[in-house]
């Protein structure tokens, strides 16, 4: 089949490589419809995280048609149209059975193939799903392709991002970072009724987005956003900030825009060696600070009121649909934010 694969610091292929197989009579292989390219995928593609094999099949946001199952699948079946969360899990450990389905410990990130052990991602013809029933969901009665993609990834996370800030409807929120994964954080935090939610970024078409979702933007090349923040809270700062970049700088600015007894909740991966605010600093401001993986299979199906709702236009953010066999300049575009490009479909 074609997948696309990684070969190197910005170096995309689209390759030749083996038709996934049932390993385990848990597994099922789904035939890709879609799939999409997420900022993740830019850490691993400028080699910012290192640690994947070269020729692994990159991407862990699709959707598709399962194909064939192994024998102990029981819930999901063949000629079904599914939706995969960015990692697998099994639905009964500890950590599943809280809802951290992205700390389960049989969990396996697609497009995370180290050393000869891991999974190959949905960037690619076909991709084999181990833990097919816990780790699937069946694409509901109107969901499209688009929102599906977004389900299994950058729309949980926001929503995760949201909820770990604690955000109601009196507060006054800062999303950092206004690509895919921030707009989403902008989303929820509307959807979940904050009145004053500001979004900062430095480009015009993500800042202009921000604002169709609900948020007041804020150019951090133009104004200054924690101004225009001090001013709106009688000078105390935020009361959250949902940092969506993955950078130490971005950090940095949810940390100093949020107020004292705060909370700044990150879900931007951040491959810096320490974190960019001290012990100290969080001491005087009485800081809770959370941080990690969103248990997407945990929250995806839960979010499908919000999609139907149909209150915002969550497709929009694709800008770019192309054929898998295009993905090299897919990322190109995307990585480079050229064309006003916030996020890429691909279709095999
Ligand atoms: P993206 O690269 O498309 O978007 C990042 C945005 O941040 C861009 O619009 C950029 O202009 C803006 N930005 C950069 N530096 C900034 C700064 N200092 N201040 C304000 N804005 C700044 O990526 P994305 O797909 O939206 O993903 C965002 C992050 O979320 C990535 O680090 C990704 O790895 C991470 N992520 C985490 C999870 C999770 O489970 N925690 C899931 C998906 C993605
Ligand atoms: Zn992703």
């Amino acid at each position: 089949m074609k997948a696309l694969t990684f070969r190197g610091k910005e170096n995309i292929q689209l390759e030749e490589i083996r038709d996934p197989a049932i390993i385990h009579p848990s597994d099922a292989i789904v035939k890709v419809k879609a799939c999409a390219i997420c900022g993740s995928d830019l850490h691993v593609y400028h080699e910012r995280e290192r640690g994947i094999d070269p020729g692994t099949a990159m991407g862990h946001e699709f959707t598709g048609e399962v194909v064939e199952v192994g024998k102990e699948v029981r819930q999901i079946r063949v000629g079904q149209k599914v939706m995969s969360p960015f990692t697998t899990s099994c639905g009964q450990c500890f950590y599943c059975r809280q809802g951290l389905t992205c700390r389960c410990i049989h969990s396996q990130l697609f497009g995370w193939v180290e050393r000869g052990q891991g999974l190959h991602g949905g960037q690619s013809e076909y991709v084999r799903v181990p833990l097919a029933d816990s780790t699937l969901v069946e694409i509901p009665e109107g969901i499209s392709t688009e929102e599906a993609l977004l389900l299994g990834d950058v729309l949980s996370t926001g929503y995760f991002c949201a909820l770990q800030a604690e955000v109601k409807p009196s507060g006054v929120y800062a999303v950092v970072g206004c690509g895919p994964v921030g707009l989403m954080a902008v989303v929820a935090a509307r959807y979940l009724g904050a009145s004053k939610v500001y979004a900062i970024d430095t480009v015009a078409e993500r800042l202009a987005k921000a604002k169709e979702f609900g948020a007041i933007p804020a150019d951090a090349t133009v104004g200054n956003p924690m101004e225009e923040i001090l001013e709106a809270t009688e000078g105390r700062g935020a009361d959250g900030t949902l940092e969506a970049v993955g950078s130490g700088s971005a950090v940095k600015l949810a940390f100093d825009l949020v107020r004292p007894g705060g909370i700044v909740s990150s879900v931007g991966v951040c491959n810096d060696p320490h974190v960019a605010f001290s012990p100290v600093e969080a001491y005087n401001k009485n800081l809770t600070y959370r941080i990690g993986r969103c248990p997407a299979r945990f929250l995806m199906d839960k979010l499908i009121p919000l999609v139907k709702g149909r209150q915002y236009d969550l497709a929009s953010i694709f800008t770019h649909r192309m054929k898998l066999s295009e993905g090299r300049a897919g990322y190109e575009i995307f990585a480079g934010k050229k064309d006003h490009c916030l996020k890429v479909l691909l279709e095999p």
